[in-house]
This record gives C-alpha cells, sequence and structure tokens, in this order.
C-alpha cells in the first residue's frame, strides 16, 4: 500500500506515544506530511524527528485536545505549514482511574470524557470546515473494544469510547454527501505505554490482558497503525461512520 497518501496532509493527536506514534509513521510511509500533535512535547518531538529521520516531512504542535483555543491553534498552525488538512487521526486519550461505578469519582469523570470525548469532538469540529473548503478529508476517530462492550471499573473510559463511535456516526451521516468520510477503530488490548501502566509491568497482570484476547497476545501500535491509514486512503472509499475492530478476536467472543 506504500504511496497511498502521497501529497496528503495527516494530523495525528496523542501522537507522542504508542498507537498515535505509529500512526504518524504509517501515515508518512505513505506519502503523506504529518502534524504531530501531543500534551507530551519530548514524546511529540520525538516522532516529528523519527518521521524526519526516514526522509518525510513532519512538525510537532503542543496541544491538549480538551481545550477549544488549542485545537482551534493546533488546526490552523497545520494548514498554515502545510497548506492542507486531509486526513486526521483524532486518538489522544486516557484510561483515567479504575474505579467502579458508583466509586468513580467526579474527577475522573470529568477528566475522562473531557479528553476522551470532547476532545475529539472539538478536533472535528475545527477539521471539518477546513476539510469541507477543500470538499473532502478522512478522519479516524480512536475508540476502543471499551466503546462496544463493557469493562468492570471503567465506567468514565467505557463511556467516553461509546460516545466517540456516536459521535463518529452522527459526523459520517453529516457529511458523507460532502466528501468527508468519518471512521473510527476499536483496538483491543495494545502494547503500549498506557497499557504498561496499567500492568505496572507486572506479568500476572499482563497474562491477565493475553487471557482476553482469543488471538493469544496483546496487538502492536503498528497494527491499528495500519487499519488507521487503509481508513484514510481511496481504498475505503466507500467506508462510512464504521467503528472497525482491530482487536486480536476480543469481541467476537
Ligand atoms: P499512550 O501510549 O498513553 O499515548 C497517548 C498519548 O496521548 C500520550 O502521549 C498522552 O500523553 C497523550 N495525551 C493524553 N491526554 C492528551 C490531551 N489532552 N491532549 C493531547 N494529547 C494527550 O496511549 P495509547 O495506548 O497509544 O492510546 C492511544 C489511544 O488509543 C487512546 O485514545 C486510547 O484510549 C486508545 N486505546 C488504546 C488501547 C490500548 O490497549 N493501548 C486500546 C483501545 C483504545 P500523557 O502520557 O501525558 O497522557
Amino acid at each position: 500500500m506504500a504511496g497511498s497518501l502521497e501529497g496528503k496532509v495527516a494530523l495525528v493527536t496523542g501522537g507522542g506515544s504508542g498507537i498515535g506514534r505509529a500512526s504518524a509513521l504509517a501515515f508518512a510511509r505513505e506519502g503523506a506530511k504529518v502534524v504531530v500533535a501531543d500534551v507530551q512535547v519530548k514524546g511529540g518531538e520525538e516522532t516529528a524527528r523519527m518521521i524526519k529521520d526516514t526522509g518525510h516531512e513532519a512538525v510537532f504542535v503542543k496541544a491538549d485536545v480538551s481545550k477549544a483555543s488549542d485545537v482551534e491553534k493546533l488546526i490552523s498552525t497545520a494548514v498554515r505549514t502545510y497548506n492542507r488538512l486531509d486526513c486526521a487521526h483524532n486518538n489522544a486519550g486516557i484510561e483515567g482511574a479504575s474505579a467502579s461505578t458508583a466509586d468513580c469519582t467526579e474527577e475522573n469523570w470529568d477528566r475522562v470524557i473531557d479528553i476522551n470525548l470532547k476532545g475529539v469532538w472539538l478536533c472535528m469540529k475545527y477539521e471539518i470546515p477546513q476539510m469541507l473548503r477543500q470538499k473532502g478529508g478522512a478522519i479516524v476517530n480512536t475508540s476502543s473494544v471499551a466503546g462496544l462492550v463493557g469493562f468492570r471499573d471503567m465506567p468514565a473510559y467505557c463511556a467516553s469510547k461509546g460516545g466517540i463511535i456516536q459521535l463518529t456516526r452522527t459526523a459520517a451521516l453529516e457529511y458523507a454527501a460532502r466528501g468527508i468520510r468519518v471512521n473510527a477503530v476499536c483496538p483491543g488490548v495494545i502494547r503500549t505505554p498506557m497499557v504498561e501502566r496499567v500492568t505496572g509491568g507486572k506479568q500476572e497482570f499482563e497474562a491477565q490482558f493475553i487471557g482476553l484476547e482469543p488471538a493469544g497476545r496483546l496487538g502492536t501500535p503498528e497494527e491499528v497503525a495500519e487499519a488507521v491509514v487503509w481508513l484514510c486512503s481511496d481504498a475505503a472509499s466507500f467506508v462510512m461512520g464504521h467503528p472497525m475492530v482491530v482487536d486480536g478476536g476480543l469481541v467476537s467472543q
């Protein structure tokens, strides 16, 4: 599929780590210029450098996706830098604290919903007008298998990821006839710094996650990135509003 996004400009939020870094690198490999956004300056700059080291173009922009002013500035910087915006992977997210529905604090609820759900909406709010001006674009939002089935002790996370799927479907049908395709990816358990934080590097916790996966292993960020890049490519021209699982079979059980 190399070269499927030649001449395009792609934005990735949460691009400084894990799935976002892998998709930023995959966008570049496919020929896109990449705008890497993250709250983490070190990770974001490192991703941009990794892309430049492979001979492709990238720029890092520090942005907190839960803040409208940051997202507005992010999109205007992307367009000022590369003149257009063709693909957006709205991926930044946090796992939040683990607690049952009754024990989840209001602070944790607000923080998870603000970053994971409001953040995706804010990104689309500012990306879509630019894509309408260009008469086209493709957006992929990172949901999760936790948007499709429940997981104990993750009420805010599951609600945010389920919300992303409905937001994706809504935006998809609003803009389908105007050349903007909006889809989502629903990763299973992927080996990233987020999952390493949750397991604390302990083998017994990792084994529990592997036990959830019919594939018998954790997924890799690169396996998710391939789906993102495909959804953004012309090969997916009739795919709209789809929550694509990349989950090792987890939700098929
Ligand atoms: P990750 O390694 O923690 O990477 C996420 C990046 O996003 C981090 O650099 C993080 O910075 C950044 N970020 C957090 N809040 C942000 C904000 N407000 N604005 C901009 N950037 C922000 O996580 P990941 O595993 O790659 O996850 C990426 C996405 O995939 C998330 O939406 C996650 O929910 C989803 N997902 C992951 C898995 C999995 O198993 N890994 C499964 C399903 C879905 P900090 O380090 O400061 O938080």
